[in-house]
């Protein structure tokens, strides 16, 4: 199973910046060590691609380094050349995955998920919205499953007039962002939510997005719903999150369609925790898609 990365772009960070850059790093090599995956540097987004979801003025201002200060503190990231190199490869990255998926039914990036890129302004450690240029990219009836622990609020407003994409997000009422966007199905969850109702209303999204008849399935895999995270309100165990992430696999396999599968939000502590709940997810792929089994005592630990 073929997967991106683009965590060897690292960029500069003020000191405690809460950005979880390590994490990226940790993924990767917790998947190296368990086998099956080929582990692939992702491209770069070309500007005319990322242009199909973005303002163009924009896109241009962020790559001269000329974008609006005002704008760049509501990304949360001091502008650098190596920050822009990590976010072309993190598009790059879901890019890529698409055309996977759109050929051999599943790909797999382990950077983007940026949901919080509006078409001209970035928010939240997210500067393009690589799932809505994947999107207008792949070109299909697409439904994009947002289960980052914050609501997809970027993609949401991108693809608010568009019939031939279903936005779905399944969020915390009460966290970022406060001022919410309008998906096609929002399913805002009180503080404290846990397993088994959070499984129960996640189940019950499934025959609108059946009645939708997608032809391609994104999703946002944030882990960021994690009890204890550091950004999130929700009370999920590592068990809910793989029932989670079986959930949305098992749709794909009933629609019979590609899916595409990217990183998200997850700030749990120690970080490690953060990368082991991503690093199921995708074992999780694995096994779903028929791979070879762990052959590693890592694996078998964790699974
Ligand atoms: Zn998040």
């Amino acid at each position: 199973m073929r997967l991106y990365y683009c965590d060897h772009y690292s960029f500069p960070l003020p000191a405690g910046h809460k950005f979880p850059v390590a994490k990226y790093a940790l993924l990767r090599g917790l998947l190296q060590a368990h086998g099956g995956f080929e582990l692939t540097p992702a491209r770069f987004a070309e500007p005319a691609e990322i242009e199909r979801a973005h303002d163009p003025e924009y896109v241009r201002a962020f790559l001269d380094g000329t974008v609006d200060p005002r704008i760049m503190r509501r990304i949360g990231f001091p502008w650098s050349r190596e920050l822009v190199h990590r976010t072309l490869a993190s598009v790059g990255g879901t890019l890529a995955a698409t055309a996977d998926a759109l050929s051999t039914g599943f790909g797999g990036n382990l950077a983007g998920g940026t949901h919080h890129a509006f078409r001209a302004e970035g928010s939240g450690f997210c500067v393009f919205n690589d799932l809505a240029v994947a999107v207008r990219t792949a070109g299909r009836r697409a439904a994009v499953i947002d289960l980052d622990v914050h609501q997809g609020d970027g993609t949401a407003a991108i693809f608010e007039d568009d019939p031939g994409v279903l936005t779905v997000s399944l969020h915390g009422q009460n966290n970022f962002p406060f001022h919410k966007q309008r998906s096609r199905i929002d399913i805002g969850l009180a503080d404290g939510t846990g397993d088994a109702e959070y499984l129960e209303r996640l189940g019950g999204l499934f025959p609108a997005i059946r009645e939708f008849s997608p032809e391609i399935l994104f999703y946002q895999s944030g882990v960021d719903g994690l009890e204890g995270d550091r950004l999130g309100r929700l009370r999920l165990s590592m068990e809910g999150l793989r029932d989670r992430d079986a959930t949305v696999f098992g749709w794909a396999s009933n629609l019979g369609v590609p899916l595409v599968v990217t990183l998200g939000g997850g700030y749990a502590e120690p970080i490690e925790r953060t990368a082991e709940a991503h690093a199921q997810t995708f074992r999780a792929a694995l096994r779903w898609r028929g791979g070879p089994q762990p052959t590693t005592l890592v694996g078998r630990l964790t699974d």
